[in-house]
């Protein structure tokens, strides 16, 4: 059974009940853990991280490749240093992602920059540091990175990122991102015709093609015709540069329900094999809830049982303001107690488990069979370690919660809990007035 298969005693990751019942994040168990950094709280395994790039590591064995973590998926500074620490680089999207990676200790060299609308001081910033390479979303951005590049006389290494416009099945539609008329990437039709003008500008220099199809793929349908469709493509523009990458993305799936589908890594790595044979080119995969989703557990404490209208509430100390996801996307995370194993209560006992935010959206799971879960109790929202606190908000003035790193049996506060003084650290509230308006 490999890390990150929900199924049996095993919770997913390293998350697992020993005879006693208790879950445990590897040796450490989460209760004692809950009392020592408080509720909610963000808990990542190291040993869970490291185990998923072992698979990926292994399911691309032998192909010409560099794993580059997404790291929108889960930002924090310890997360990038263990990426950092396994060999891999980082795939970002904005001048605040540049920022971190390099802070982590992760070389220029090793990051590629995505993402469908980079500024003028993000692509400064990048070019200054000496990124990799910019994945280009549409003939505008290349036209700017070639006029910054000329102000700062460097040439800029850009892949295009192209639309492979493939019928992508993802759970919900604001994770599917390459079909036809989605906004990211170059539309296929339009890709020679970039790669012709990317040649012709004096400082930008083609590297790569890209693709990203969407994200929770556990079929392999997408990235097949995705990489033909790109394939397709590069003898028309292999004059037009100096190929170097093949850019595959990200959107790696990964089970957030014991029913849910293990992604198929042997097709995966069977597709990248293909690709790179065909191409002649280095691969780069940009996987990032693959890496990190279940590696995380967010703790929360439950304060509250209600009934109202026929319906049994949980209510939590966490909520929309900690965990996005299942308001957003109407995401599935498993619920598990965690000092006991979760007794069979029957559907007759079915709880939605709410926040304490003043919305109607803000709910963390529903019709769960959590019938017997008590004030006070604590409890663990699995697969939380990606997309968790990267969309974590301040809304109704919550204070974020801290991320923990657990390596064994110890385990490091690495983003401390947010304080009220934090909170208000960017406010006045007796305005300094200017009035550009104003004659000299
Ligand atoms: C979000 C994103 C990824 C990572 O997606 P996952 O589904 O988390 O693997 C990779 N590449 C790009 C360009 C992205 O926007």
């Amino acid at each position: 059974m490999g890390a990150g298969v929900l199924t049996g005693d095993s919770v997913g990751g390293s998350f697992h009940r020993p005879s006693s019942g208790v879950l445990h994040c590897e040796e450490l168990p989460l209760a004692l853990l809950a009392e020592r950094v408080g509720t909610p709280a963000f808990v990542y395994s190291s040993a869970a991280i490291r185990a998923q790039h072992a698979r990926l590591a292994a399911a691309l064995d032998g192909v010409p490749h560099r794993v580059h973590y997404s790291v929108k998926a889960n930002s924090s500074l310890a997360v990038l240093s263990l990426m950092h620490e396994l060999g891999a680089g980082v795939d970002i999207v904005s001048g605040g992602e540049l920022h971190r990676a390099l802070l982590a200790g992760i070389p220029a060299s090793a990051i590629v920059f995505s993402g469908v609308g980079k500024t003028r001081a993000e692509i400064e910033d990048a070019l200054h540091a000496g990124i990799a390479f910019f994945n280009v979303e549409s003939e505008g951005e290349l036209l700017a990175i070639d006029a910054i590049a000329g102000e700062l006389s460097v040439i800029a290494p850009v892949a295009l990122r192209i639309n492979p416009e493939v019928a992508v099945e993802t759970a919900h539609r604001y994770t599917r991102t390459g079909a036809k008329g989605d906004k990211f990437g170059i539309p296929y039709d339009d890709a020679v015709a970039v790669a012709r003008l990317a040649a012709g500008l004096p400082n930008v220099e083609l590297v790569g093609l890209d693709m990203h199809v969407g994200s929770q793929l556990t079929n392999m349908e997408p990235y097949r015709v995705g990489v033909d469709r790109l394939l397709g493509l590069l003898e028309a523009i292999r004059d037009c540069g100096t190929l170097r990458w093949l850019d595959l993305g990200g959107g790696l799936a990964v089970p957030y329900a014991p029913a849910d589908e293990e992604v198929d890594l042997a097709s995966f790595g069977a597709v990248a094999r293909h690709a790179a044979h065909v191409s002649g080119l280095e691969l780069v995969v940009e996987p990032g809830r693959f890496l990190v989703a279940n590696a995380g557990i967010l703790l929360t404490r439950v304060l509250y049982r209600k009934r109202s209208g026929g319906k049994d509430y949980v209510i939590v100390d966490a909520g929309m303001t900690e965990l996005l996801r299942p308001s957003h996307y109407l995401a599935h995370h498993r619920v598990e107690p965690v000092d006991r194993a979760p007794a069979v209560v029957g559907e007759s006992h079915l709880v939605d488990v709410v926040g304490p935010v003043c919305e109607s959206g803000d709910f963390l799971a529903l019709d769960r069979e959590l019938g017997d879960a008590a004030p006070g109790e604590l409890l663990g929202i699995l697969s939380a370690g990606a997309y968790g606190y990267v969309m974590a908000s301040n809304y109704n003035s919550r204070c974020r919660p801290p991320e923990v790193l657990v390596d064994g049996t110890r385990f490091a506060v690495v983003t401390r809990r947010e304080t009220v003084d934090d909170l208000t650290r960017l406010e006045s509230a007796t305005p300094r007035w200017e009035d550009p308006c104003a004659s000299a």
